[in-house]
């Protein structure tokens, strides 16, 4: 009788009848029983690991059962199944396209244009007055070219599929010419000559890292060239004894040579009527409609980094580019859905009414240091209240546009340096990812720094609440 009661594997309950108790069952309501069940057994074995590694003995486990503690561990797994997948996050790194939480948070009207059309059927193909079908993004095609003096505009799932759109249809199955320099790497996963070998081009890379001339385009140009590329190396930058080709100089040897021409702008700074600039921030970041200007055939660019929308790939450039690239059954498979399309209109069409001081990644780049440091300081109070665990104090620091845009660019701003009795800063900023809704910031000399910057209205007391819930 002893010697059972002191095997501690058999005091393990059999998942069935964990099942049957009552405070378990009724995770029923929040998780599905399959679920559930598989979330029993990951408790039960995460038990065995701890008496097969010695750290849970029969007694030790005994008062684990009798403390609720079977329910205790459960709930922490339903938490976790039910905060996994995409729910909205707190940014308070103070980087605006912050790609791993989404880039661009879209305006208020665009999302809820989203919203709208997310639950019904829309226009999407068929024409209202003619009763023909016609194409998903005139409208985007039509809003594109009053945005960038462009003849036409067709859009993607994201950038890296227009450039691969651009590229199969001018030069799949050729060569491409492209500067040495300009072979960049965004984010790991997108290599422009992985690209372009995925297109079926071939690659002919050009002059040197630092100084690549048109005469090295032109001296490489065979008859196997199909197309003339340029990349904007949108996210490092070279000083020093450098040159490039200009998007003009490349339009002109194009037009010469008889080839086509793109141009990957990537972040696709637009600079519409009425809006505050952003270029004087975000010095050497062209802007689209200088590119256009240019006469290039064919330039793409981000939907959600400086343009503030959803995540897309636009393409402009001269009517038959855009009609060769819009036959390519390749943009069958890469053309954007409707939700995505009336979030787009709606952020074009925010952007050409003169409300572009609206769009919130414009508005967030452009507040000053003298804007956030009352935010900050209100923010700081705030936390300093929760108890005498807190500390904080507000420094002057800087914040980022991030998403590869503009690199060395630092836009100066007031964070709110946070400590907690008790934790160290990565303990603290683990806690607050866990939380609901979680929090990103970012750390810096063993303190939690959050940047007011990147808070979207109400974030404040969602960081607060976020902040009690661990006192
Ligand atoms: C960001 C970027 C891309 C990739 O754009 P996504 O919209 O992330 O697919 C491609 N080229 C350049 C130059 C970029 O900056």
């Amino acid at each position: 009788m002893k010697e059972q009661a002191t095997n501690p594997y058999r005091l393990l309950p059999a998942v069935e009848e964990v099942l049957r108790e009552p405070a378990v069952s009724a995770f029923e309501a929040r998780v599905a029983r399959d679920v559930l069940v598989t979330l029993v057994q990951a408790t039960l074995d995460a038990w065995r690991g701890e008496i097969k590694a010695g750290e849970l003995d029969a007694d030790g486990l005994q008062a684990r059962l009798a403390s609720g503690g079977l329910a205790a561990d459960l709930e922490a797994r339903v938490r976790a199944e039910e905060g996994s997948g995409l729910i909205p996050a707190v940014n308070a790194t103070g980087v605006v396209l912050h790609t791993g939480l989404g880039r661009a948070p879209m305006h208020p009207e665009a999302a809820a244009a989203m919203e709208r059309v997310a639950r019904s059927y829309a226009v999407l193909e068929v024409d209202r007055f003619s009763g023909e079908r016609n194409r998903r993004d005139d409208r985007l095609s039509t809003l594109l070219q009053r945005l960038t003096g462009a003849e036409a505009g067709i859009a993607v799932n994201n950038n890296a599929a227009a450039v691969l759109l651009a590229l199969q249809t001018f030069a799949g199955g050729r060569a491409a010419i492209c500067s040495r320099g300009e072979l960049v790497e965004i984010g790991g996963s997108f290599r422009m000559p992985d690209v372009m070998a995925r297109a079926g081009v071939r690659l002919v890379d050009v002059g040197t890292t630092n100084r690549t001339r048109a005469a090295d385009y032109r001296a490489a140009v065979t008859d196997a060239t199909a197309l003339l590329l340029k990349v904007h190396t949108s996210n490092f930058r070279m000083v020093g004894f450098t040159e490039e080709v200009s998007g003009a100089e490349l339009a002109e040897l194009g037009r010469e040579l008889g080839l086509p021409t793109v141009f990957d702008l990537g972040s696709g700074l637009l600079e519409p009527e009425g809006a505050a600039p952003l270029a004087d921030l975000l010095e050497h970041e062209p802007l689209v409609r200088d590119a256009v200007a240019c006469g290039l055939d064919a330039i793409t660019f981000s939907g959600d980094k400086l343009l503030g929308g959803a995540q897309a790939g636009l393409i402009v450039g001269t009517a038959a580019a855009i009609g060769t690239m819009r036959r390519n059954p390749m943009y069958r498979a890469l053309r954007l859905d409707k939700v995505t399309i009336a979030g787009l209109e709606t952020t074009l069409e925010l952007l050409l009414a003169g409300r572009g001081d609206e769009i919130p990644a414009r508005a967030m780049m452009r507040a000053t240091a003298d804007e956030l440091r009352p935010r900050a300081d209100a923010l700081a109070a705030a936390i300093d209240g929760l108890g005498s665990t807190w500390t904080v104090e507000v420094l002057a620091a800087t914040s980022q546009p991030g998403s590869g845009s503009a690199p060395g660019v630092e836009l100066p701003t007031w964070v709110i340096a946070v400590a907690r009795a008790g934790f160290t800063a990565t303990e603290l900023a683990a806690s607050l990812r866990a939380g609901d809704p979680p929090v990103y910031a970012r750390i810096q000399e063993e303190r939690l720094r959050l940047d007011p910057r990147t808070l979207l209205p109400g974030d404040e007391e969602r960081l607060l609440d976020a902040l009690r819930a661990l006192s």
